[in-house]
């Protein structure tokens, strides 16, 4: 048995072992565990759940041991994935920190500023929130105006992010400020971290569509930030939200597959709904199963690649722009063709007579439209990709 092979039998053996029945079924959504200091749990089995895999450092595997992570590379890591995925291990918390920051954090901090931030957050201590986007700066993110302006040890910050996902119950955030106005906008930009509680910061949430808000508008008047929570050096920030939106990509593409919120399985309601397919319609909706399916197969089978190009560390930013708009895309499709399958079972909302489950797709068909915005709309992607992988020139 190779080492390969040694870590996969050890890393199932645990997993069997560790991971609680009721950690192995499909996550609803308000079962979703996010870490921070007011972590909840809805049951014994959760809070175990999150306690044994903290202590493997297995909320960051790939991450040094020094900083709270379990130190993989990025093969054994799959191959965790891989086995979680295998035993249907639901995530064991949900941590913007650890997904897009940490990874950043590791590249360009002070090594003053990885021992301060990395290990509360590899231990799921700290909520952490993404304040990128402005009511006139969202794809077109480098004309963000929130200023942070140097006084004495201290950036005073003012302005406004918006579409901040649950900057309502974060602890901290992570921003992209303008520190230089007078310079070509890409080049006055800096990354701060600041306390959501300081002084001056109020938060607005705003209604979905789904019913849920999880989207909020945050003020800062006046907000204090010591200087030394600036990351990397003053006006790169351009660079480090770049390098941080890869890791949002990667995150939402599925590249980690145990970051996955929640599970419909397209076999699990082909066997419910098409039990003896008659007819055009059976036969086309069969049709675009199958296609689901094979779509499914072939976005499997191109993450492999992007394993063997992460680990022969290759320029995947290309590669992680075509998963996040191949992965989102996808979803929307399958919920889309879960809804017809269900037909009018899927189209409660609230209340009596609709199976939980069926509520969670409705609720699930919704958000996958959202995902094909969140972290850079389908179309900002394509962009991306057809300068970056295709070599495109800018369009004139
Ligand atoms: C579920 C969800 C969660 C989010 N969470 C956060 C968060 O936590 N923090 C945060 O900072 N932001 C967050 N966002 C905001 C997200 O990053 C922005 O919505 C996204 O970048 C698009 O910006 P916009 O909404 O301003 O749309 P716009 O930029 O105004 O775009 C509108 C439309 O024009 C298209 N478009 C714009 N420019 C181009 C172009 N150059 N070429 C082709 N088409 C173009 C877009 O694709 C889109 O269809 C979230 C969004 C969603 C949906």
């Amino acid at each position: 048995m190779n080492e390969l092979d040694a870590f996969r039998a050890e890393t199932r053996a645990w997993l069997e072992a560790n991971c609680p029945a009721s950690m192995r079924t499909p996550m609803p959504s308000d079962e979703m565990v996010w870490g921070g200091s007011t972590v909840q749990f809805n049951s014994e089995d959760q809070r175990l759940w999150f306690e044994r895999m903290r202590e493997k450092g297995w909320f960051c595997p790939d991450w040094p041991t020094e900083y709270g992570g379990a130190g993989l590379d990025v093969r054994r890591q799959a191959i965790l994935d891989q086995e979680m995925r295998r035993l249907h291990c639901r995530p064991p918390q949900i941590n913007l920190g650890i997904w897009m920051l940490g990874p950043v954090l590791l590249e360009y901090a002070s090594e003053e500023q990885k021992q301060r931030f990395l290990p509360p957050m590899a231990r799921g201590e700290v909520r952490w929130c993404q304040g990128f986007s402005e009511p006139n700066a969202g794809s077109d993110l480098a004309s963000l105006r929130t200023s942070a302006v140097l006084d004495g040890d201290h950036y005073v910050i003012n302005g406004t992010k918006i579409w901040t996902s649950y900057g309502n119950k974060s602890d901290w955030m992570y921003a992209l400020v303008r520190t230089g106005p007078m310079v070509p906008k890409q080049q006055g930009i800096s990354l701060i971290v600041l306390d959501m509680h300081s002084p001056g910061v109020s938060v607005s949430p705003i209604d979905l569509i789904s019913g849920k808000s999880s989207f909020c508008q945050v003020f800062f008047d006046n907000v204090r930030v010591p200087a030394d929570q600036l990351i990397g050096e003053v006006n790169d920030g351009w660079k480090l939200g770049k390098a941080l939106l890869q890791h949002e990509r990667r995150a939402m593409s599925r590249f980690s597959e145990s970051a996955l919120p929640t599970h419909f399985d397209l076999d699990e309601y082909l066997t419910r709904c098409l039990p003896s397919p008659e007819g055009a319609a059976e036969l086309a909706l069969q049709q675009r199963a199958i296609r689901c399916l094979m779509d499914e197969e072939c976005y499997s089978l191109g993450n492999r690649r992007m394993v063997d190009a992460v680990s022969a560390r290759q320029d995947v930013s290309g590669l992680m722009a075509i998963s996040k708009l191949v992965h989102t895309e996808q979803e929307r499709d399958k919920f889309e063709l879960l809804l017809e399958l269900l037909g009018n079972a899927a189209l409660g909302w609230d209340g009596d007579g609709f199976a939980a489950r069926d509520l969670e797709l409705t609720n699930s068909w919704l958000m996958s439209f959202a995902q094909t915005i969140a972290g850079g709309s389908s179309e900002v992607q394509l962009n991306v990709i057809a300068k970056r992988v295709l070599g495109l020139p800018d369009a004139k």
